[in-house]
């Protein structure tokens, strides 16, 4: 039975669901996306820089979506790895390993409302936004979705659909399946500042007793700060004065950045990491947060639902006209599997690794560090885990997407 009102229904307008809904929309499809904030033009607040990996930027340009980006975009050429109470550090460098950037800083607000544009302006796209998701029920060969507005609730039927509704995603639950879920008993608080020491493209990731800091580069002498604090240090650093604040985080840092000040508002997150035991049925599937939430530590969580993106599209470009549901989301889940092991792996030995007091992890942590300031190679395999390129090409076929 051919019984659909569009080919796909995308939930969840954030910044994975919007890449989704543009890819699936240049290939042909009549997509439907579905989001229940208020979906206006302009920018919405968001306190976050986010730093895209060069796999993510392959992506964004190879979807035609980086030039409506770039403009947005800060360059980040090295990163100042340190740990406190040590002298020594890692410099981990784009010419090191031969490339121009290692990534880019964008504010996450500005990104989001870009996004959110192209999506308004692609004819076939239609966006619902102010609805929510709430239940779904799969056929042979279409998928009834419940959509509820002002209390309303109206059906629609679509070809597949696409769960992209980040860390409390519903589209999740419906699909049945467990959820592992395990808190770091931390905050991360965000805010922009201005340091007398120019950022000249670098980044900075300082280990604290309390947690990772990092200093992302936005500008002249801009950077957005994230500062890990356990959950009562996080509440107390959000009410000090802006003044105090300024201090601890120059402190924090052991004066590196030299002076701070223009201090903006601050934003607490908490940090948890966050696993779906099932990411696909026969008509549905879920990507970014909606599958995997991880420590923001390692700058992966976008980078990886971005990933999820480019492998759906590659698997839908290879089967061509021919293209068959089931067995494309059931081929897409395996072939995630790697890369959500992997990158869930690497930030949790981050998170737990710089954080951790007991002597074994502190030497090994020091040890690691040694082992890094001396070994171009040891950087250079970390680099390249880091900039997910190795991952993106296990499973996108970026020449099939040309044709
Ligand atoms: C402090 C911090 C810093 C970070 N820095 C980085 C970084 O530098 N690099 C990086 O790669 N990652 C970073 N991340 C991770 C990154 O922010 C996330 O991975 C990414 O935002 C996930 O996007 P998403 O679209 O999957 O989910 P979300 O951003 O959560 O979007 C989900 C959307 O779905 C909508 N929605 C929810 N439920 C429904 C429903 N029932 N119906 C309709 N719509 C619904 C929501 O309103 C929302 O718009 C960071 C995270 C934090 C917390």
């Amino acid at each position: 039975m051919q019984y659909t009102d569009t080919d796909c229904v995308v939930i969840g307008a954030g910044l994975v669901g919007c890449v989704a809904a543009l890819g699936l929309s240049q290939n042909g499809f009549r997509v439907q996306i579905f989001e229940t904030v208020k979906f206006c033009k302009g920018m919405p607040e968001d306190g976050r820089s986010l730093v895209l990996s060069p796999s993510s930027i392959q992506i964004l340009k190879a979807l035609q979506i980086w030039p409506k980006l770039v403009g947005w975009a800060y360059s980040v050429k090295n990163i100042r790895v340190s740990e406190r109470g040590t002298y020594g550090s890692v410099l981990l460098s784009a010419e090191e390993v031969g490339a121009q950037e290692l990534g880019c800083s964008f504010p996450a607000g500005k990104l989001l409302g870009a996004l959110r544009n192209a999506v308004v302006e692609d004819q076939n796209i239609v966006v619902r936004d102010q609805v929510s998701f709430s239940e779904l029920k799969e056929h042979n060969d279409y998928c009834e979705v419940n959509i509820v507005e002002d209390g309303f609730t109206d059906k629609m039927s679509t070809r597949f659909l696409v769960g992209a509704d980040g860390s409390g995603s519903t589209v999740r639950t419906a699909l049945g399946g467990s959820l592992s879920t395990i808190s770091y008993g931390q905050h991360a608080v965000v805010a922009e500042l201005t340091a007398s020491v120019p950022c000249n493209h670098k980044a900075y990731e300082h280990f604290t007793g309390q947690g990772p800091l990092a200093f992302i580069p936005t500008g002249l002498n801009t950077y957005t700060s994230v500062q890990c604090f356990d959950v009562e240090a996080s509440i107390h650093a959000c009410a000090m004065s802006d003044d105090a604040y300024l201090r601890l985080t120059e402190k924090n840092i052991g004066g590196r950045l030299g002076e701070m000040s223009n201090l903006g508002k601050r934003y607490s997150y908490p940090l948890m990491r966050q696993k779906s035991s099932i990411l696909n049925s026969e008509r549905v599937v879920v990507i970014g947060n909606a599958a995997n939430v991880v420590h923001p530590n390692g700058a992966q969580g976008l980078n990886l639902g971005f990933r999820d993106v480019a492998t759906l599209l590659t698997l839908i470009k290879r089967s061509g006209k021919s293209y068959n549901t089931k067995a494309t989301l059931g081929q897409y889940a395996s072939l995630r599997l790697k890369d959500h092991r992997m990158t869930v792996r690497f930030t949790d030995l981050l998170a737990q690794g710089s954080r951790s007091s007991l002597n074994s992890l502190v030497i090994f942590r020091r040890l690691s560090m040694l082992a890094f300031s001396h070994s171009s190679r040891l950087r250079k395999r970390l680099v390249q885990k880091a900039s997910g390129l190795g991952l993106l090409e296990q499973s996108v076929d970026f020449s099939l997407w040309d044709q």
